[in-house]
């Protein structure tokens, strides 16, 4: 994949010196930037685009789905000759493609999929792999007790694609009674307050008796932990997540986080912006599968996600520079650093 996305920069750099006089302009919608993941996204996706002599207009919509459908109209208008989605509720921003499509604009999908429309290109981590390494993670240590499962946004299709693969994994063991499921909930736009109002709410309801807490990324698993402390229960509970958040290494290495999931966002974001590129200057890029969004199997590239806890986080997230040592050891006496 790193050849292939070498190969495609040099390609599209020289086609770009070849036709500098018809630049590139990408749209790019995004849900919102509060999640530290979703800044490092923007940041490389520019960047890369600026290097194929492209330009990005960037626009973040807070979480609100009558601000993104206006933006991305608004891009529409404007003339960009691409149109990259980041939707805050995929079912709503799916109704954008025909607008763009009848503008001559084709769109792609970022991360999380846009639903029942007749989508160019869609480009994430295999989501539902995220959520079977969460599981599978969890019931290493512990494959029977009390689960809560604190699910992402309900608008958010990724959050039930990582539902999905938490349960092909722990459905098997909730059949076999070895496994009880003390709570089910969805926190609202990722956030962890809302994540953190509904674990203090099961454990009061559980008399603190939880075992395993099933969070499906790292802003959600942060909220969880302060209720976690609150009761002192932080670093007693397993608990998963996902992106990789410096908080979140942090706590792993601290001992109040067990695991996230480390995505590099550098590859969605580079090969996003080659793909964004590439479709204007009608070059053909391979997708290595598709997903259904309910209306076709759209064309999809999907990178490969991967699991971390205290003990490779060197070898992963350090060793590919995503976070540096100072910061994810920030509160670690230095003496207990990795040599
Ligand atoms: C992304 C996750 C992220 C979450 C909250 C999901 O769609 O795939 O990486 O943690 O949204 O922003």
């Amino acid at each position: 994949m790193k050849k292939f996305v070498l190969v495609m920069l040099v390609v599209l750099m020289f086609v770009g010196i070849m036709s500098a006089q018809d630049e590139v302009v990408i749209g790019f919608t995004m849900d919102n930037l509060r999640l530290e993941r979703w800044q490092h996204d923007r940041d490389i996706f520019v960047a890369t685009a600026e290097k194929l002599g492209a330009k990005v207009l960037v626009q973040s919509a807070n979480g609100q789905d009558g601000v993104q459908l206006s933006q991305a109209e608004n891009l529409i208008t404007q003339g960009v000759d691409v149109l990259v989605v980041l939707p805050h509720n995929g079912k709503v921003m799916g109704g954008i493609v025909e607008e763009a499509h009848a503008n001559g604009i084709p769109v792609i999908a970022y991360d999380r999929l846009l639903m029942d429309c007749d989508l160019d290109y869609y480009i994430s981590f295999d989501n539902v792999r995220v959520g079977e390494l969460q599981a599978e993670y969890l019931l290493r240590y512990k494959d029977n007790g009390r689960f809560f499962l604190l699910g992402g946004s309900p608008t958010d299709n990724n959050a039930k694609l990582f539902r999905q693969g938490q349960m092909n994994l722990i459905q098997p063991l909730i059949d076999a009674g070895k496994i009880t499921v003390v709570g089910d909930q969805w926190a609202k736009d990722w956030l962890p307050q809302e994540a953190m109002k509904i674990i203090e709410n099961a454990l009061t309801a559980n008399n603190n008796n939880i075992d395993v807490i099933v969070a499906s990324n790292d802003s959600t698993a942060g909220g969880a932990i302060e209720a976690l402390m609150d009761q002192g229960l932080a670093g007693k509970v397993l608990i998963s997540g996902q992106d990789a958040d410096v908080a979140s290494c942090q706590r792993i290495v601290e001992g109040t986080q067990s695991m996230t999931i480390y995505k590099p966002i550098k590859d969605l974001a580079t090969q996003a912006a080659i793909l964004a590129v590439s479709l204007k200057k009608d070059i053909f890029v391979r997708a290595n599968g598709t997903v259904d969004n309910g209306f076709k199997a759209v064309p999809s590239i999907l990178l490969t996600p991967i699991q971390v806890d205290a003990n490779n986080m060197m070898d992963v997230v350090i060793a590919d520079e995503f976070h540096t040592m100072e910061e994810v050891y920030k509160n670690v006496p230095k003496d207990k650093w990795p040599k």
